[in-house]
């Protein structure tokens, strides 16, 4: 029995209602704050469970409280097959906010405006309204769902651990907190940090300071640096060809104390697509690589981090650990952080691996090669990579309920990123999201759309009914 109709015009009965719940939870500053007693991540995620929970009980679900980590409530008290992990907590509202204020709702031209709209609190509530939809209407299931509403994804998801310590996963999760049709593949990754000290040196011409990068995940648009012993007339050229080289913009200026500083503008981007950007960082190196410098630990060193970092090399190709795979394509790994002074420096990178990469293959060979250039390393872990295969019965369902509500049919997406499912076997990233439309999740104006609310709540109720429906 196909329940599409009925499903449809109960959301469009209980529009209204969606979009006042949705409100409520968002007039919550729910921003991380100090941890206190029974408030493990501070008064605002509490809050923005405490409202969560006034909304389930409002809708008629029974709520559990796990601890003030998270709060979750279940369809039908039978087996459960299907978790469903949404947050209520929120990035800070940050500023530039011009339609409405971040923690006051604006419902304007189909949309509703303000802090948390998109990233989470409607999609929570689109996947409440999806079982709730199939409660009212009486629609026979087998199994069971549980909702579970969080309040740390935007910290390090420490509520999800703690509640999956206490209690057993459902043997399939989705998330609705990413893009659709749904992520199928989480790429791996390794971050790490780089040293070295030397002597303070005195030969010129030598590299005094470097600076360049804000975040290990953001491929620097900016860095600079300051060169003792020659002068802008004679580092133009090379400052010239450098940019010719690399597309980055160097601009020299002369110094009170007679040093040159370059600076460098490039383009930023997010670490897990370094090819969307151009490395302000990797391009100064190779600049400074290719002066006549004094023969000192410092400029050997530069030189040495060039040649493993190269410019344009998005793949670790100078590391060595070059690779791809069908499943997840090419690993992609970016040096994005650098500091240097005239006792040492330190560097930062950014890898994100395919499914193929492994310690042997990856961790332990880049380690080597900073070993062999003389650099010492933190010792971190690979994360490994997040993967639900393309043909499970969990990939499958939902892109077929995604093509029967939408009428379009797409491919399962891989990111570099991670999502709330990444450590959760056989969980997958799903909605609520319309990749072509930028939500402004995370900056000043975020806002969903109330039809793409309904559209997702068609869809996790058709889902639900798919995979709960059978013994
Ligand atoms: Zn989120």
């Amino acid at each position: 029995m196909d329940y599409r109709k009925e499903i449809r015009a109960y959301l469009e009965a209980h529009k209204e209602e969606l979009v006042s719940d949705i409100c409520e939870l968002m007039k919550i500053d729910s921003e991380r704050g100090e941890a206190a007693e029974g408030r493990p991540f501070g008064e605002g995620p509490y809050e923005g469970l405490m409202a969560g929970a006034r909304v389930l009980e409002k809708n008629g679900f029974v709520v559990n409280n796990c601890d003030n980590y998270c709060i979750d409530t279940v369809l039908n008290g039978k087996e459960l097959q299907l978790d469903i992990l949404c947050h209520l907590d929120v990035v800070p509202a940050g500023d530039g906010w011009r339609i409405t204020e971040p923690f006051s709702p604006l419902v304007q031209d189909g949309k509703i405006f303000g802090r948390g709209s998109s990233d989470d609190k409607g999609p929570a509530m689109a996947a409440l309204y999806a079982m709730k939809a199939v409660r009212d209407l009486g629609i026979p299931l087998e199994k069971d769902v549980r909702l579970i509403l969080g309040s740390d994804e935007e910290c390090g998801s420490s509520d999800i651990a703690y509640y999956f310590g206490k209690k057993a996963h459902a043997p399939m999760s989705i998330s609705p907190d990413a893009d659709f049709p749904l992520i199928f593949l989480e790429k791996g990754s390794l971050h790490t940090t780089f040293t070295a000290s030397f002597e303070r040196e005195s030969a010129l011409p030598r590299v005094t300071a470097l600076r360049s990068g804000i975040k290990v995940n953001v491929v620097p648009a900016a860095a600079e640096a300051e060169i003792e012993g020659l002068t802008v007339e004679m580092l133009a050229p090379c400052a010239a060809a450098a940019e010719a080289r690399t597309g980055v913009r160097m601009t020299l200026h002369e110094l009170e104390n007679g040093r040159v500083l370059v600076q460098a503008a490039g383009l930023g981007a997010h670490a897990a697509g370094p090819m969307d950007g151009n490395n302000a960082l990797t391009a100064l190196l190779s600049f400074l690589s290719g002066l006549e410098l004094a023969d000192t630990p410092s400029s050997s060193l530069l030189r040495k981090i060039s040649a493993l970092f190269p410019h344009g090399d998005f793949y670790g190709k100078a590391l060595g650990v070059a690779r791809e795979d069908e499943i997840s394509g090419k690993l992609t790994l970016t040096l994005d952080l650098f500091s240097m002074d005239e006792e040492g420096l330190s560097g930062t990178f950014d890898c994100r691996s395919c499914v193929s990469a492994n310690d042997e293959n990856t961790k332990d060979v880049i380690f080597k090669r900073l070993e062999e250039a003389g650099l010492q390393h933190d010792n971190d872990p690979m994360n490994p990579p997040h993967y639900v295969p393309r043909d499970s019965v969990l990939v499958q369902t939902l892109l077929a309920s995604y093509e029967k509500i939408t009428g379009k049919k797409e491919e399962p997406l891989a990111i570099g990123g991670g999502t709330y499912v990444h450590h959760i076997e056989n969980g997958v990233a799903c909605g609520c999201a319309d990749p072509a439309v930028d939500n402004h999740m995370h900056g000043p104006d975020e806002f969903v759309i109330i039809e793409q609310l309904l559209m997702s709540a068609e869809i996790y109720a058709d889902a639900i009914i798919a995979l709960c429906s059978h013994r």
